[in-house]
């Protein structure tokens, strides 16, 4: 018997693989939960990581400070936390305020043309 077969045959015995062994209810039993504690220390450490960098706070950090290796939550930002909360309401009055730009550029752009050209922009479609 070589000395690798001496240690297959004793970790077939160790785990329990045969449905026997010292082990086997180990195996079967409470040590079939490392796998499990495996996972959720894995999940621990991911959220350790992605957290804020203030101390103690569980928050997600998804927000880097400018000019740091940090990562911060909205709460304990230097920046975002002074701000205030984006609504629907901001956002509305946001997009007319830029349409509204959008439609006074076209309006100039056009009426320079008829400036230069002396014809009457119709629309927007292109003239050949
Ligand atoms: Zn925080």
């Amino acid at each position: 018997m070589s000395i690798l077969h001496a240690i297959g045959n004793w970790l077939y015995s160790f785990f329990g693989i045969g449905g026997t062994g010292s082990h086997y209810g180990f195996w079967s039993g409470t040590g079939s939960d490392i796998g499990e504690l495996t996972i959720v220390g894995a999940v621990i450490v991911g959220l350790r990581h992605m957290n804020c960098h203030d101390t103690g706070c569980w928050r997600i950090g998804l927000h880097k400070v400018d000019g740091t290796p940090y990562k911060a939550c909205r709460k304990h930002h230097p920046v975002l936390s002074k701000q205030p909360r984006i609504t629907a309401e901001i956002m509305a009055k946001a997009h007319e305020e830029v349409q509204a730009q959008r439609r006074a550029d076209s309006a100039r752009i056009q009426e320079i043309h008829q400036q230069v050209t002396g014809q009457q922009v119709t629309g927007s479609t292109p003239s050949s």
